[in-house]
C-alpha cells in the first residue's frame, strides 16, 4: 500500500517531526524519524491536525494506460468512418441486411474475397467508408460494453415489418440509449405481403422513438433485405448521421482499439479481428491485448487481403499475439516493448492474486461446511 516516512510527513504538515513521534507514539507506534508509515495511520495523524488527505492509491497499470490515453492535439485529428451496430429482434433480418449490404458494396474484382468473414467490414457508399460490425448484436454489445469499450457510433435497429416490435427490439433499444448511441431503423421485410411500416412506426413512438416524418427524430428506412430495396437509402443515412457526430481520430499516433473477435487457428496461432478506434496499427507493432502480448506479425482486411496499416475505423484480423485475447478486451500498440510486457506482467499478477483470493475463499466455505 502506499506510505510516508515520518519525516516527509512532518515537512508537508509544517509541524515537528518529535510531535508526531509522540503522536505515532500514542498510537502505539514506535515509529523513527525515517520510518515509512501507511498511508491509513498518516491519515489519522492529518486528521489529529484538523488536515484532511487524500490518499493516491499507487495503481502501476493505469500509469502504463495514462501513458498511453495522452489527449490529441486538434490539429492531428482528422474525420474516421463511422462503426455501426445491426440490433433486432431474433429473425428480423439482421444477419441477412448485413450479408446485403456487404453485396451490394462489392465490386466485381473484390468478389472472391465475400466469403472471408473477420467479424467486421467495411462498405464505401458515395466514396466515404461505413464499418459494420457483423458479431452477433447484443451478446458483443453488452461484452464490450461491460468492459467499458464503446466501439459502436450508430446503432441500426432492425425490425421486421410483418412482426413489429418484439421483446429483443425494446432491448436493443435501450442498449443502444444507455449507451448514448444514436439509433436508426431500418424497417426490414417490406417485400412481405404483410408488411405494416406504420404500425412498427406506431409501436416504437410507445418505446420513446418517435419518426421523423411524424415529428420526431428518429430515422426510419424502409428496407428489403432479400430484394435490396433501401439499402442504398440506409446507407445514406448513416453518413448523414455520421456526419453530424464528427467523428475524428488522429492517424498518427499508436494504434488502441477493442477485440472484437478471436480464436486459435490450427495453423496460424491465435487470431484476432480488431477494429482500430484511435491511430495507426502496423506490421511490426508491439501491442497488447488483456493479457495478450505480441508483435503484429500479419494483418489482414475483411476482403482478405494482406495490409501493412491500419487506420481508424478499420477492422483488420491480427497475427502474432502470445494468446487469445477476449472480445471487448482493449488492445494498445506500444513503441516501447519492455512497458508492454510490464502491462502484462502486472495483469497476469493482479489474475493471480484475484484466483488465489477466489480459491481460499472456497477453502472457508469449505471449513465451514464442515463445522
Ligand atoms: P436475424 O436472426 O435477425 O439475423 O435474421 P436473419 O437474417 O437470419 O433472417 C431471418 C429470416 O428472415 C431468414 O429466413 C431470412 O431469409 C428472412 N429475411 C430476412 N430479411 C428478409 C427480407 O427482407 N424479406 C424476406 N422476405 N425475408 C427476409
Ligand atoms: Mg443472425
Amino acid at each position: 500500500g502506499a506510505s510516508i516516512s515520518v519525516q516527509e510527513l512532518a515537512n508537508r504538515l509544517k509541524k515537528p517531526a518529535a510531535e508526531l513521534i509522540k503522536k505515532l507514539i500514542g498510537l502505539g507506534i514506535m515509529a523513527t524519524i525515517n520510518q515509512e508509515i501507511d498511508a491509513e495511520v498518516a491519515e489519522i495523524i492529518c486528521a489529529d491536525y484538523g488536515v484532511e488527505v487524500q490518499v493516491k492509491i499507487e495503481d502501476p497499470e493505469k500509469e502504463i494506460l495514462e501513458l498511453l490515453e495522452q489527449e490529441d492535439s486538434p490539429e492531428d485529428l482528422v474525420a474516421r468512418p463511422c462503426v455501426v451496430t445491426v440490433m433486432g429482434h431474433v429473425d428480423h433480418g439482421k444477419t441477412s441486411l448485413l450479408d446485403a449490404i456487404r453485396q451490394t458494396n462489392v465490386t466485381a474484382s473484390e468478389a472472391g474475397g465475400i466469403t472471408q468473414h473477420i467479424g467486421a467490414y467495411q462498405v464505401e457508399h458515395n466514396g466515404q467508408k461505413i464499418t459494420f460490425l457483423d458479431t452477433p448484436g447484443h451478446e458483443a454489445f453488452t461484452a464490450m460494453r461491460a468492459r467499458g469499450a464503446k466501439v459502436t457510433d450508430i446503432a441500426i435497429l432492425v425490425v421486421a415489418a410483418d412482426d413489429g416490435v418484439m421483446p429483443q427490439t425494446v432491448e436493443a433499444i435501450n442498449h443502444a440509449k444507455a449507451a448514448n448511441v444514436p439509433i436508426i431503423v431500418a424497417i426490414n421485410k417490406m417485400d412481405k405481403p404483410g408488411a405494416n411500416p406504420d404500425r412498427v412506426k406506431q409501436e416504437l413512438t410507445e418505446h420513446g422513438l418517435l419518426p421523423e416524418e411524424w415529428g420526431g427524430d428518429t430515422i426510419c428506412v424502409n428496407v428489403s433485405a432479400k430484394t435490396k430495396q433501401g439499402i442504398s437509402d440506409l446507407l445514406e443515412m448513416i453518413l448523414l448521421v455520421a456526419e453530424m457526430l464528427e467523428l475524428k481520430a488522429n492517424p498518427k499516433r499508436l494504434a488502441k482499439g477493442t477485440v472484437i473477435e478471436a480464436k486459435l487457428d490450427k495453423g496460424r496461432g491465435p487470431v484476432a479481428t480488431v477494429l482500430v478506434q484511435n491511430g495507426t496499427l502496423q506490421i511490426g507493432d508491439a501491442i497488447v491485448a488483456g493479457t495478450a502480448f505480441g508483435r503484429v506479425r500479419a494483418m489482414t482486411d475483411d476482403k482478405g487481403r494482406q495490409v501493412k496499416k491500419a487506420p481508424p475505423s478499420m477492422p483488420v484480423e491480427v497475427l502474432g499475439l502470445s494468446e487469445v485475447p477476449e472480445a471487448g478486451d482493449v488492445f494498445y500498440a506500444f513503441d516501447d516493448e519492455k512497458k508492454a510486457k510490464q502491462l502484462v506482467q502486472i495483469r497476469l499478477d493482479r489474475k493471480r492474486e484475484e484466483e488465489l483470493k477466489a480459491n481460499s475463499k472456497v477453502s472457508l466455505e469449505d471449513l465451514f461446511a464442515r463445522i
